[in-house]
């Protein structure tokens, strides 16, 4: 029998001698890899993108390596908790996979980063929205957001020709019971904007047509309520969409991110509709759902779909047709500077002069809109179809036709979106012919009027 002989402990020596041998080899090989690191490129291409992860204390040093470097890196800044509450922010250059894997491994109220926008990127279209719930008790945020999503739409397809709907926009939302506050980022799988400043320029310019109540098929109440109290008073509305986001290297929150010491991380909006389609997205890479939403949340990152982009540009001088910017410029008074009264897309009240507008405009042109202005008692004829403006002799390329009827007077003239149009030459009130004002004829003519 060989029952002394001692199995366990022979085994475990040998074990231990081999463990010991590996352990030597190992550190071996560690320490003669940090003498001859992998080259850039070699490590890029093993891994599929590089492995950079260099943190700066300031934008401009990470933003220069980032232009440096090249390789698809990004600069993100975080806020690090210094002295208590204190938050200081610092940037680090990584490539988006590897700060989406950092980022999510962090507990949910450390993780206060944000993408670095820099200048002159190509970028998506960004929205900030916002407003304080408790100054607008009857604002409907997740109303607002549709508006101004078809305000962008039509937009869309009226500068550039391009067909966006509610499925290309990711809506990601930090709401709390006091404030609204949402994100949405365009995914154009064709057309990418030239930088954020080309974005700032098209963001001007569809809130001044919201402003203006000048986008078709919105109704003015809707195009209205997206301007708001901001709590403070004797102050104006003010445009719920934060139009200070644009400016140079912004710094734009990431998606699960909060704000330094606040605990409402940016989420998947339940009024989202957009989708990541994963055919796009490398698994390893991207291997969940949510990372593909964070690829996705990116300004700046188009992941590898960016080589067909069309380039989106809007200068800030396409800005001024149609804007009011230059009041001086602008006819005095304007009948629509007073809040509308009633308004609709069919008949007016006053079928006889919607007939005879339509009569002025058809066949090319139709009504598509009146606006009724008590305090002047004034209609105005949003027109379709035709842009051709009298003071001008031509059509407008961008800014739509209107025509203005001032009841007490009976007249009318055509005018047009674009104030900088006719600034010195007003075109002059026309009569309506009386045919078309049956209840004047009806007071002048009055002959049903004999006493009983
Ligand atoms: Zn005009």
């Amino acid at each position: 029998m060989s029952t002394n002989f001692p199995v366990n402990t022979f085994y475990s020596n040998k074990k231990s001698k081999r463990l010991l041998e590996l352990e030597v080899k190992l550190e071996q090989g560690v320490s003669e890899s940090k003498k001859r690191p992998l080259p850039p490129l070699l490590t890029s291409s093993l891994l599929g993108h590089p492995t950079d992860w260099k943190i700066f204390h300031k934008q401009a040093e990470a933003l220069n390596y980032v232009k440096q470097r090249g390789l698809g890196l990004m600069t993100f800044a975080f806020e690090e908790q210094i002295n208590g509450n204190e938050g200081r922010r610092k940037f680090v250059v990584t490539h988006p996979t590897n700060m989406w894997k950092n980022h999510i491994c962090r507990p949910p109220d450390k993780r206060c980063s944000y993408e670095v926008i820099p200048m002159e990127t190509h970028c998506k279209l960004y929205f900030d929205l916002e407003f304080n719930k408790l100054a607008n008790p009857a604002s409907d945020g997740d109303k607002m957001v549709e508006t101004l999503m078809t305000a962008s739409f039509w937009a869309f397809e009226d500068i550039y020709k391009l067909k966006v709907t509610k499925a290309d926009v990711l809506v990601l939302d930090a709401s709390t019971p006091a404030k609204f506050s949402q994100h949405l980022i365009y995914q154009i799988s064709d057309g990418a904007f030239q930088d954020n400043n080309h974005v700032g320029n098209f963001v001007k310019y569809l809130m001044m047509e919201v402003k203006e109540c000048r986008v078709p098929e919105i109704s003015v109440e809707d195009q209205q309520k997206l301007f708001v109290e901001n709590g403070k008073e004797e102050t104006e509305p003010v445009s719920f969409c934060d139009q200070s986001v644009y400016t140079k290297n912004r710094n734009f929150r990431l998606f699960l991110a909060s704000k330094f010491g606040k605990k409402a991380p940016l989420i998947i909006a339940k009024t989202n509709m957009y989708l990541p389609n994963r055919a796009f997205y490398n698994n390893e890479d991207w291997p969940t759902v949510d990372a593909a939403f964070f690829n996705s949340s990116l300004i700046t990152y188009f992941g590898s779909c960016q080589s067909e982009k069309r380039l989106l540009t809007f200068d800030s001088n396409k800005c001024k047709e149609g804007t009011s910017s230059d009041s001086s410029k602008r006819r005095t008074p304007s009948p629509e500077t007073k809040d509308p009264s009633l308004n609709g897309y069919s008949a007016s009240p006053w079928i006889e002069i919607d007939r005879f507008i339509a009569g002025l405009v058809a066949p090319a042109g139709t009504v598509r809109q009146w606006v009724y202005f008590e305090s002047t008692e004034t209609i105005v004829y949003h027109i379709h179809g035709t842009r051709f403006c009298s003071t001008i002799g031509r059509e407008h390329k961008r800014n739509n036709i209107k025509y203005v009827v001032n009841i007490p007077n009976a007249t009318y003239f055509q005018s047009c979106f674009d104030h900088d149009c006719g600034a010195t030459s007003r075109p002059l009130p026309q009569p309506i012919p009386p045919e078309h004002l049956p209840w004047t004829n009806l007071l002048t003519d009055s002959p049903s009027f004999d006493p009983i």
